[in-house]
């Protein structure tokens, strides 16, 4: 037999040179160690910053009534599910959190999947396949993009927020294909801009498609009861709509949220939902409690419009440009990679945590900042001051 002469070379090798060209491209990231409960002062590395960057946008990761529920939920239930949901793990806390989705999404039916991601992959890859045809945002999340790869479709974005080009897409592809699935975040998350939802709606009947939108962000932030986006806007047609219980609603976990036929097919057909471990009591218990939060407290929402006006007026005030004033993320763009990172650190050492978001995550590097409900007046003029006094100072 003939050996190749680095036959004993190190098989994992490539790993040193593969993380060498990540540091060069300026594209390493590292974790960042909290030791502390969440809400608007994070304790790292021992010391304590003020949270411009969680995604627990109404302060419900801390709250005492999630935590209680799922103290309680464990008591009951245990610490594991123990099984998947077709087999040993189906819970009826499930069931009740599903109804409570259902609720608050008013649609008739939903399933909740072990994360976001793990949902939109799952769904996407049910019910599209090789003969299909996926037309997402430029800007989708990564789970929206990778959900259309793994449904072996013809997977094709069109540019963001781009009605134009999407109806382009449309009568240039849409023939070719069965069934057409036009997907899109509604807040996007690195941008904080929003979906034109009315407009694909639109658009998806005139090419009989169906739309898959990603709550994730707007979830529990917009819309009477927080139901989104999609009820902000009044959207009545039938969609699919995905999000997570891990962003506002302060817990873990995932759903799909639609019609009773949708989410029976994917209790059958979503192999990230039938292979998998049914979501924990705990997780399960917290996020039935944030639902009920989230339905009944507008006065939480109401404060988190109110820190995101201001932040908006402030920043109005600076001359300071974000992506988008839409939403409580508002992506400041201050340079290159570089001077994106110059401004984090300068945050960081002034004890703000709001980290510069770049590339590959995103195109163009820029500093994300989020607001909760929870932060106060003064938290808010103290950032705003130190952006001032940076934009003055640092470059
Ligand atoms: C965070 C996020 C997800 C993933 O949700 P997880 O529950 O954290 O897995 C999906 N889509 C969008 C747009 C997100 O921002």
């Amino acid at each position: 037999m003939n050996h190749p002469e680095n036959c004993d070379a190190d098989p994992f090798a490539w790993l040193d040179r593969s993380l060498q060209s990540i540091h060069k491209a300026n594209w390493y990231r590292s974790t960042q160690t909290i030791n502390s409960k969440a809400g608007t002062i994070a304790q790292i590395d021992g010391r304590e910053m003020l949270n411009f960057a969680s995604n627990n946008y109404l302060g419900l990761a801390g709250d005492r009534r999630l935590i209680v529920a799922a103290i309680a939920a464990t008591e009951k239930y245990g610490t594991g599910s123990t099984g998947s949901r077709l087999v040993t793990g189906h819970l009826d806390l499930h069931e009740k959190l599903e109804t409570a989705i259902a609720d608050l999404k008013n649609v008739e039916s939903a399933l909740v999947f072990s994360s976001g991601y793990l949902a939109n992959l799952g769904t996407i890859a049910a019910i599209v396949g090789q003969r299909d045809l996926v037309l997402g945002d430029a800007y989708n999340h990564s789970c929206l993009k990778k959900g259309a790869l793994l449904s072996g479709a013809t997977a094709i974005d069109y540019r963001h927020l781009d009605i134009a080009d999407l109806t382009a897409q449309l009568q240039q592809h849409r023939h070719h294909y069965r069934r057409c699935l036009i997907t899109t975040d509604s807040v996007f998350s690195m941008d904080g801009d929003l979906a034109l939802l009315r407009e694909i709606m639109d658009l998806a009947a005139e090419y009989e498609c169906m739309v898959l939108v990603d709550e994730a962000h707007g979830t529990g932030v917009f819309g009477d009861r927080g139901g989104g986006l999609t009820e902000a806007l009044g959207i009545r047609q039938e969609l699919i709509q995905v999000g997570t219980l891990s962003k506002a609603l302060g817990s873990l976990g995932g759903y799909v949220a639609g019609s009773a036929k949708l989410i029976d097919y994917l209790r059958n057909r979503a192999a990230t939902w039938v292979y998998t471990t049914a979501l924990s009591p705990a997780d399960t218990g917290a996020a039935i409690a944030a639902i009920e939060i989230v339905k009944s407290e507008s006065k939480l929402r109401q404060q988190l419009w109110q820190n995101v006006a201001m932040f908006r007026q402030g920043l109005q005030n600076l001359e300071i440009s974000a992506i988008a004033l839409d939403s409580p993320i508002m992506a400041i763009a201050v340079g290159d990679i570089p001077e994106t990172l110059k401004m984090a650190n300068y945050l960081k050492e002034n004890g703000i945590f709001a980290p510069a978001i770049r590339p590959p995550t995103v195109p163009t590097p820029r500093i994300r900042i989020t607001l909760m409900a929870t932060h106060e007046a003064e938290q808010i003029q103290f950032l705003l001051n130190l952006l001032g006094s940076a934009s003055r100072h640092l470059f």
